[in-house]
């Protein structure tokens, strides 16, 4: 094990959470006016574990994600407070968040194709890194590139192709030996399946659950599809119109989900990479909202298949819904303010 590996393995604050987030808000100001797009998120990810993120698209996960490492645009305003290993990213100067992208934690974004040089052999890609900053020499570097191919099931010679003369499983992982050359203690993977068939689809996810068990390294996994997450992470959070609507132990979530829109979400996406519910959710009605004109009350309640008159005006927070598990439903808060 190298020594960049060690040190990526060393548990961070007693007792606390790799990553912690308080009530973060990211609000994008736009001349139309503001879009809130992520709204008073509060998650915990432990370190080693693997907490997945669901919701249709334009439910604030790729904003939540990019807030993380403050990749956002200017004109995006973020609320609330974010640790990172104890570190406060909303207050760490550029050096030091620089640092953190590289060596703390790295993003694996969907369409590996647009991630990569085209005129760059993949070699040189992977070791650039290394390289800039200081953690490798050439040599040195050459054989982690060797070795991060060889984890990622490519072989070595690999390291001297150009990105077109790979396939789109291929490229992904290339971006995921990217994401590893560091030895982040955190890989946020975006939609790291949504754009492959759905053979390599699973096998790229086998891959990074083999990964991340391996290296004790925490994942964020972000898809719209339930099944893919809770095949892969521990704890599942369901985002709907920018707020996470139900939260707890993935195997609960996906079989027993509490939140009408986590059980359509679960119904819509019954096996891991469905082809014929990849892109859309299945017999959920109507659109997301958008986050402009959210309806008053629950934002679900339009769609919602046992909405109450109530639930237009009230806006239920996130409720205990059994051991170790939340969810923002009037029907949950009900059931156990009964029992
Ligand atoms: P998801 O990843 O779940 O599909 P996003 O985080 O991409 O959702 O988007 C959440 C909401 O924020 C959407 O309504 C989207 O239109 C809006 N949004 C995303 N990026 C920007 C931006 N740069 N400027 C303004 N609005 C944005
Ligand atoms: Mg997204």
């Amino acid at each position: 094990m190298s020594e960049t590996t060690q040190q990526a393995r060393q548990p961070g604050t007693p007792g606390a959470g790799l990553l912690e987030l308080d009530d973060v808000s990211v609000t994008y100001r736009i001349a139309a006016g503001e879009v809130p797009a992520v709204r008073g998120v509060s998650l915990t990810l432990g370190s080693g574990s693997a907490l997945g993120i669901a919701g249709e698209s334009g439910s604030g996960k790729s904003t939540l994600a990019m807030a993380l490492l403050r990749l956002l645009p200017k004109d995006a305003r973020i609320g609330g407070r974010i640790l990172l290993d104890g570190e406060d990213v909303l207050a760490m100067k550029w050096g030091r968040l620089r640092a953190v992208r590289w060596a703390g934690a790295s993003i694996v974004f969907q369409g590996a194709q647009h991630g990569l040089n085209p005129v760059r052999r993949i070699g040189d890609q992977i070791a650039e890194p290394l390289l800039v900053h200081d953690l490798a020499r050439p040599e040195a570097a050459r054989k982690r590139v060797a070795e991060l191919l060889d984890q990622v099931g490519l072989p070595a010679w690999r390291a001297r192709s150009y990105p077109h003369e790979l396939s789109g499983g291929q490229r992904q992982r290339v971006m995921i030996a990217m994401a590893l050359a560091c030895a982040p203690k955190l890989i946020i993977a975006d939609e790291p399946t949504t754009a492959l068939d759905v053979m390599v689809q699973a096998q790229v996810l086998t891959l990074i659950k083999e990964l991340v068990a391996e290296h004790g390294i925490s994942l964020i996994m972000i898809s719209h599809d339930l099944s893919v997450l809770a095949d892969v992470c521990d704890r599942l959070a369901v985002m709907y119109a920018g707020r996470v609507i139900e939260h707890g132990p993935s195997a609960e979530v996906f079989h027993a989900a509490r939140h009408p829109y986590s059980r359509a979400l679960a119904a819509a996406f019954p096996t891991v990479g469905d082809p014929a519910s990849r892109m859309a959710p299945r017999g959920l009605g109507g659109d997301p909202p958008d986050p402009m004109r959210l309806p008053g009350g629950c934002s679900f309640h339009p769609r919602c298949p046992v909405a109450l008159d109530g639930c237009a005006s009230l806006d239920v927070e996130l409720w205990p819904a059994g051991p170790d598990r939340t969810a923002a439903c009037v029907h949950v808060r009900e059931k156990e303010e009964a029992s």
